[in-house]
């Protein structure tokens, strides 16, 4: 289904949303109370009196609300230390002092020099870790997975943090009572989700990424301006639902060909004649645009944002054919008028990313991706091995190795593909990366199930 809001109670806090509750001399002038418009249709919103919902103030509100916490508890220490316990490993320590190159047997690992947890992902875990410290008798409750990777969560579980429960795909905030605590994941959270949390009066504990909340700040930057969010991303990754529900109109295109499709539209089919009529475009992203959108009234004035887990240089490329489109379509000399970017890419991604470019230049029999089979990041990584012909298994932990020489894995499109002999017979040599949400440790259990596979070879060759 389409990407909407769903906000059919009215919301009983307005200090969380009344501009005129902002105190400072960079206050906003106040606003009128806002109203509720509440029909049977999901795209129903809270409104302003003049029709406008400040999605900003919401949150600019909430994030100084006493329910409200996105720094941890003073325990940042303490739980860093029990992270490193739990997730680090001695395998790629050794391999770090040794220039990211060592030989365990004829096995021969090379690491990508960017890799693995990056500092947003270590941060969410961390505060959720103290959120376990300071409440130790509340429930906690969690919106998502905190991070996508399944050995993370599973400790999460163990440390009785729930996910709130869904009922054919709608969450269930019902069972979340005042007193509770509930963790926003890295990803963030929707804004109607925060609005029914700030309802609810339970103690929210907000772990979104700032990279995240920068994306957040550039869509309502384009909504203010009047101008249509193009989102690189896809359109039912968690993270690019919460962009999306503080964008006003978007559009969100999962990649080049689609941005083409886009652009082609706009300049009436002479891009590359890819596109068609306007039922056809809705058609196409049916999915993917803001409630009530026309492709022939909201294209005319657009912005650039991105789910930051995409490929970099792919938001980079979609970002410079808007650009040029709106050029062609309005004149150099208007461009600014019609079209708006800020570099919202995130580093980490960026880094692994570049790192991996690298790695695939080097001379390796194979490349093994460990992450999340529902992380993003992690799926550009294989796609880049992909491209480039190398085998390359994503796996997600150390249980898809096995038993003997059989490996299941993910294609970067996602298919499940079985192996058997997977390790080819002989001296190997291994490229190795993982996903930002991929603790050390859950590439050393990897690892240690190829090493053992290849000892057994030997054994046998012996
Ligand atoms: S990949 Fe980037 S945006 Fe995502 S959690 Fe890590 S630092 Fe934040």
């Amino acid at each position: 289904m389409a990407i909407t809001l769903h906000l059919c109670r009215i919301p009983t806090r307005p200090d969380l949303y009344l501009q005129g509750s902002l105190a400072g001399p960079g206050a906003a002038r106040p606003r009128r109370a806002l109203s509720v418009r509440c029909s049977g249709d999901p795209s129903s919103a809270a409104v302003s009196a003049d029709g406008d919902f400040d999605a900003k103030v919401f949150r600019h509100n909430l994030t100084r609300s006493k329910n409200y916490n996105r720094k941890g508890f003073g325990y940042k220490d303490e739980t860093l230390q029990l992270i490193n316990r739990e997730h680090t490993s001695d395998v790629i320590k050794t391999l770090k002092e040794n220039g990211n190159v060592y030989a365990w047997g004829n096995v021969t690992v090379k690491l990508a020099e960017a890799y693995g947890f990056c500092w947003g992902a270590e941060r969410a875990v961390q505060i959720a870790y103290e959120a376990r410290k300071q409440f130790p008798e509340e429930k906690i409750w969690i919106t998502n997975e905190i991070i996508h990777n399944p050995t993370v969560n599973k400790r999460l579980e163990e440390m009785e943090v729930e996910n709130i429960p869904l009922e054919e795909g709608q969450k269930q905030f019902d069972i979340v009572n005042k007193g509770d605590v509930v963790i926003l994941p890295a990803f963030g959270a929707a804004m109607n989700e925060m609005l029914t949390l700030s309802e609810r009066n339970v103690q929210i504990v907000d772990t979104t990424c700032p990279w995240v909340s920068k994306v957040w700040n550039t869509v309502e930057k384009h909504k203010k301006g009047d101008y249509t969010s193009i989102i690189h991303g896809k359109y039912s990754h968690e993270e690019t639902v919460a962009t999306a529900s503080f964008a006003g109109k978007y559009i969100i295109a999962k990649n080049m060909k689609e941005a083409a499709y886009v652009c082609d539209y706009i300049l009436g089919g002479e891009l590359d004649g890819s596109s068609s009529t306007k039922e056809a475009f809705l058609e196409k992203f049916k999915y993917a645009v803001s409630p009530g959108f026309d492709p022939d009234n909201d294209l005319i004035k657009v912005g650039m944002a991105n789910q930051t887990t995409m490929l970099k240089g792919e938001t980079e490329e979609i970002g410079k054919l808007v650009e040029r489109t709106m050029m062609r379509k309005y004149g150099v000399e208007n461009v600014n008028q019609h079209f708006i970017s800020f570099n919202t890419i995130c580093d980490a991604t960026q880094e692994r990313q570049d790192a991996m470019y690298k790695l695939v230049e080097e001379k390796v029999d194979l490349m093994l991706v460990v992450g999340g089979w529902n992380s993003s990041n992690t799926s550009h990584l294989q796609e880049i091995a992909e491209e480039r012909g190398i085998p390359s298994y994503w796996i997600d932990s150390e249980q898809r190795i096995g038993p003997g020489n059989r490996i299941a894995y993910k294609l970067n499109h996602g298919e499940l593909v079985e192996k058997e002999n997977w390790l080819p017979e002989g001296p190997l040599t291994i490229g190795v990366t993982s996903g930002a949400s991929t603790p050390d440790k859950v590439v050393e259990d990897a690892l240690v199930k190829v090493f053992d596979i290849k000892r057994e070879e030997a054994l046998q060759l012996a």
